[in-house]
Protein backbone atom coordinates (compact mmCIF):
# COMPACT_ATOMS: atom_id res chain seq x y z
CA UNK A 1 0.00 0.00 0.00
CA UNK A 2 1.29 3.50 -0.91
CA UNK A 3 2.44 5.64 1.77
CA UNK A 4 0.35 8.86 2.77
CA UNK A 5 2.02 12.29 2.37
CA UNK A 6 1.90 12.27 6.12
CA UNK A 7 4.21 9.78 6.63
CA UNK A 8 6.80 11.43 3.99
CA UNK A 9 6.83 14.01 6.67
CA UNK A 10 7.52 11.76 9.38
CA UNK A 11 9.90 10.24 7.42
CA UNK A 12 11.10 13.32 6.53
CA UNK A 13 11.01 13.28 2.72
CA UNK A 14 8.82 16.13 2.42
CA UNK A 15 9.61 18.90 4.37
CA UNK A 16 7.36 20.35 6.72
CA UNK A 17 7.98 23.08 9.86
CA UNK A 18 7.83 20.60 12.98
CA UNK A 19 6.99 22.18 15.94
CA UNK A 20 7.00 18.95 18.22
CA UNK A 21 7.95 15.78 18.20
CA UNK A 22 8.13 12.05 20.20
CA UNK A 23 8.20 8.74 19.55
CA UNK A 24 4.32 8.34 19.13
CA UNK A 25 3.44 12.14 17.46
CA UNK A 26 4.26 14.66 15.43
CA UNK A 27 2.81 18.17 14.96
CA UNK A 28 3.72 20.60 11.89
CA UNK A 29 2.51 23.67 10.74
CA UNK A 30 -0.63 23.24 8.11
CA UNK A 31 0.71 24.29 4.80
CA UNK A 32 -2.77 26.08 4.30
CA UNK A 33 -3.47 27.88 7.45
CA UNK A 34 -7.06 28.96 7.92
CA UNK A 35 -6.11 30.81 11.84
CA UNK A 36 -3.41 32.65 12.58
CA UNK A 37 -1.88 29.40 14.38
CA UNK A 38 -3.06 26.08 12.54
CA UNK A 39 -0.90 23.00 13.04
CA UNK A 40 -1.44 19.59 12.18
CA UNK A 41 -1.01 16.89 15.34
CA UNK A 42 -0.72 13.05 13.80
CA UNK A 43 0.35 9.47 15.11
CA UNK A 44 3.29 8.06 13.49
CA UNK A 45 1.46 5.23 12.95
CA UNK A 46 -0.84 6.04 9.85
CA UNK A 47 -4.05 5.27 10.75
CA UNK A 48 -6.25 6.45 7.95
CA UNK A 49 -9.06 8.20 10.33
CA UNK A 50 -10.83 8.26 13.70
CA UNK A 51 -13.47 5.68 12.54
CA UNK A 52 -10.58 3.43 11.71
CA UNK A 53 -8.54 3.47 14.78
CA UNK A 54 -8.59 0.15 16.90
CA UNK A 55 -9.60 -0.73 20.08
CA UNK A 56 -5.97 -0.89 20.87
CA UNK A 57 -5.10 2.92 19.47
CA UNK A 58 -7.36 4.49 22.90
CA UNK A 59 -4.13 5.20 24.29
CA UNK A 60 -2.56 6.65 21.15
CA UNK A 61 -5.55 8.41 20.69
CA UNK A 62 -5.52 10.55 24.08
CA UNK A 63 -2.03 10.93 23.57
CA UNK A 64 -2.95 12.79 20.49
CA UNK A 65 -5.31 15.01 22.53
CA UNK A 66 -2.57 15.62 25.29
CA UNK A 67 0.35 16.78 22.68
CA UNK A 68 -2.24 19.02 21.01
CA UNK A 69 -2.96 20.98 24.54
CA UNK A 70 1.36 20.87 24.93
CA UNK A 71 1.50 22.08 21.47
CA UNK A 72 -1.46 24.97 22.31
CA UNK A 73 0.66 25.92 25.09
CA UNK A 74 3.73 26.15 23.81
CA UNK A 75 2.34 28.26 21.04
CA UNK A 76 0.56 30.31 23.84
CA UNK A 77 -3.08 29.82 23.06
CA UNK A 78 -4.25 28.47 25.88
CA UNK A 79 -5.16 31.68 27.71
CA UNK A 80 -7.01 32.91 24.70
CA UNK A 81 -8.45 29.86 23.43
CA UNK A 82 -8.37 27.71 20.66
CA UNK A 83 -10.30 24.43 18.70
CA UNK A 84 -9.38 21.22 18.29
CA UNK A 85 -10.41 19.15 14.74
CA UNK A 86 -10.94 15.62 13.15
CA UNK A 87 -12.27 15.62 9.78
CA UNK A 88 -13.75 12.46 9.31
CA UNK A 89 -14.16 10.99 5.53
CA UNK A 90 -15.97 13.02 2.82
CA UNK A 91 -19.01 15.03 4.65
CA UNK A 92 -15.99 15.67 7.15
CA UNK A 93 -13.87 17.25 5.13
CA UNK A 94 -11.27 14.91 5.03
CA UNK A 95 -8.70 15.17 2.52
CA UNK A 96 -5.38 13.40 3.67
CA UNK A 97 -5.79 10.18 4.77
CA UNK A 98 -3.66 9.80 7.56
CA UNK A 99 -5.49 10.78 11.14
CA UNK A 100 -4.65 14.26 11.92
CA UNK A 101 -6.35 17.04 14.42
CA UNK A 102 -6.39 20.61 13.30
CA UNK A 103 -5.26 23.20 16.40
CA UNK A 104 -6.37 26.35 15.43
CA UNK A 105 -6.06 29.28 17.00
CA UNK A 106 -4.98 32.96 16.88
CA UNK A 107 -8.74 34.51 16.31
CA UNK A 108 -12.09 33.68 17.63
CA UNK A 109 -13.40 30.80 15.83
CA UNK A 110 -17.21 30.82 14.55
CA UNK A 111 -19.89 27.98 15.22
CA UNK A 112 -21.55 26.11 13.86
CA UNK A 113 -18.92 25.15 11.64
CA UNK A 114 -19.04 25.90 7.99
P1 LIG B 1 -8.12 17.43 6.25
O1 LIG B 1 -8.84 18.22 5.19
O2 LIG B 1 -8.78 17.42 7.59
O3 LIG B 1 -7.79 16.03 5.74
O4 LIG B 1 -6.76 18.19 6.51
C1 LIG B 1 -5.62 18.00 5.75
C2 LIG B 1 -4.76 19.20 6.00
O5 LIG B 1 -3.45 18.90 5.56
C3 LIG B 1 -5.19 20.46 5.25
O6 LIG B 1 -5.48 21.49 6.20
C4 LIG B 1 -4.01 20.79 4.37
O7 LIG B 1 -3.79 22.17 4.23
C5 LIG B 1 -2.88 20.09 5.10
N1 LIG B 1 -1.72 19.75 4.28
C6 LIG B 1 -1.73 19.16 3.07
N2 LIG B 1 -0.47 18.97 2.63
C7 LIG B 1 0.34 19.45 3.60
C8 LIG B 1 1.77 19.56 3.75
N3 LIG B 1 2.61 19.10 2.79
N4 LIG B 1 2.26 20.11 4.88
C9 LIG B 1 1.42 20.57 5.82
N5 LIG B 1 0.08 20.50 5.76
C10 LIG B 1 -0.44 19.95 4.66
Amino acid sequence: MSRTLFEKIVAREIPAQIIHEDDLALAFHDIHPQAPVHVLVIPKKPIPRIAEACESDQALLGHLMWTAARVAEKLELTAGGYRLVINNGANGGETVPHLHCHLLGGRPMAWPPG
